[in-house]
């Protein structure tokens, strides 16, 4: 999601050890990874539910009391997982979230299979590698070297692994969880995925914190005639209705604008930027309109982060070639700035449109406010990419995607995207062709969230 253009911060080859976990535990997140991406958990075709009882397996031969662990869900082939690792009760638990279904891939589109964990020139390769099953993984490994070294947190910590965050519907683990078993996950805050370390050609330029998603939403237009004989056309038509209504909505942009979170991404782009537009971007961090307007004319990436946008993406009407249009149709598809409703974007699109005979009908989703840049967060994260990455900045990001996290927003965890996982921006394959993460970004990640966690659950 970020563009920057250019690195202020070099890094020697050598890396120290300390950013790699220990040998043992590099082969026990390799092994649950390998488990996890060979179980075939496609979201329309697969189950989850063997992951989750598999991990609770591990779990239990590591120590867990099977009083801690939970594996259930809204249907039997769509298991979560859950468990708690006690700590002192000093204060709320912290969430760590993961899901481990994955979009759907076929052999025949890939270079390899993509249900086996493939570890080639440097990568590791497999559907789910970099969405979501590294985290997922992970959370898992750190939780049984915790446990192993006796660490003793000062608060619990849960580990969720959940299903059907891809395509959501009635077996979304997390609405699941929140509806039937809200006790079992409830936190002070939760850790996700939708963050990661951004780097160029492997060198690390800064790691994401997410704290606040856009909304999708799509809205149908549609104008209905009484149609007729091609031969005889009058003014009314529904498919030139359309396309002036879509005209108007070509040349109309929200406003841009600013919150907590894209000042400070702003703020801190600016510090590592050192491309043409560096005085600008310092500008918007401190919330000047006409700066805000040139950025977001620059990068759609920026635009995008600055301003609720509104995008015609499919068209249908007519229903022969010798006749006037009965309907003509199109989708619009917003993403929605948190803070703003479905309602106002519509109320706007009516204005724009200005023609009553355009119909607009919306297919609500989930808004989620955004989640507050927690000072001990920041701090905790500085500390462990001051350890392991010195002079990678802390990043804070408004995803233009969606994730489960707006499911605990709404119901009052603010959830945090962050893996310190680095994926090279050019080279993100998320639910596309031979995904694929770092073999050593996966183990850095590994020490990265191991360290994070500790310190979030130590006294301060
Ligand atoms: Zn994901």
């Amino acid at each position: 999601m970020l563009r920057l253009i250019s690195l202020s911060v070099l890094f020697g080859l050598a890396l120290p050890a300390a950013t790699l976990p220990p040998e043992a535990d590099q082969r026990l997140s390799r092994e649950i990874f390998k488990e996890m991406i060979e179980a075939k958990s496609g979201f329309t075709t697969g189950s989850t539910t063997p992951i989750a009882e598999a991990v609770a397996q591990r779990l239990k031969a590591a120590g867990f009391p099977a009083s801690d662990i939970f594996v259930g869900g809204a249907i039997p082939r769509k298991a979560n997982l859950v468990v708690r690792y006690r700590g002192a009760g000093a204060r709320k638990p912290i969430l760590l979230l993961a899901h481990i279904d994955v979009v759907e891939a076929k052999r025949e589109d890939w270079s390899l299979d993509p249900f086996q964990l493939t570890e080639k020139d440097g990568y590791f390769y497999g559907r789910g590698s970099s969405d979501d099953k590294a985290q997922a993984a992970i959370w898992i490994a750190n939780l049984i070297r915790y446990k192993r070294e006796g660490f003793k947190p000062d608060r619990d910590l849960i580990v969720a692994l959940t299903a059907d965050e891809e395509g959501g519907g009635p077996y979304n683990g997390v609405e699941w969880l929140l509806k039937n078993h809200r006790d079992w996950i409830d936190a002070d805050f939760c850790l996700n995925e939708g963050g990661n370390g951004e780097s160029e050609n492997g060198k690390k330029i800064a790691n994401e914190l997410m704290a606040s998603e856009k909304t999708y939403t799509d809205f149908r237009l549609e104008v209905h005639n009484a149609g007729g004989h091609s031969s005889l056309p009058v003014p009314d038509n529904a498919i030139y209705r359309l396309a002036a209504a879509l005209g108007r909505i070509a040349k109309f942009a929200f406003p841009v604008k600013t919150d907590e979170v894209t000042e400070a991404y702003f703020t801190q782009l600016a510090k590592i930027d050192k491309g043409p537009n560096v005085a600008d971007l310092a500008k918007v961090g401190a919330g000047d309109r006409a700066a805000m307007e040139r950025i977001a004319a620059a990068n759609p990436s920026w635009n995008s982060m600055l301003r609720t946008t509104c995008v015609a993406t499919q068209l249908e009407g007519g229903h022969a070639k010798n006749a006037l249009p009965q309907l003509a149709a199109a989708n619009i598809n917003c993403r929605i700035l948190p803070g703003e409703s479905v309602q106002s974007v519509q109320d706007t699109l009516q204005k724009v449109i200005a023609d009553s005979q355009v119909s607009i009908k919306v297919e609500p989703d989930v808004s989620a406010p955004p989640s507050p840049l927690r000072p001990d967060l920041l701090k905790a994260m500085d500390r462990a990419n001051d350890s392991l990455w010195p002079g990678v900045p802390t990043i804070p990001v408004l995803s233009t995607g969606a994730t489960d996290g707006r499911f605990l927003r709404n119901a009052g965890i603010p959830t945090y995207g962050v893996r310190g996982i680095f994926i090279d921006r050019n080279d993100y394959r998320a639910h596309g062709r031979d995904e694929r993460v770092r073999v050593q970004s996966f183990y850095e990640g590994q020490t990265f969230l191991y360290d994070l966690v500790k310190t979030l659950s130590s006294a301060q």
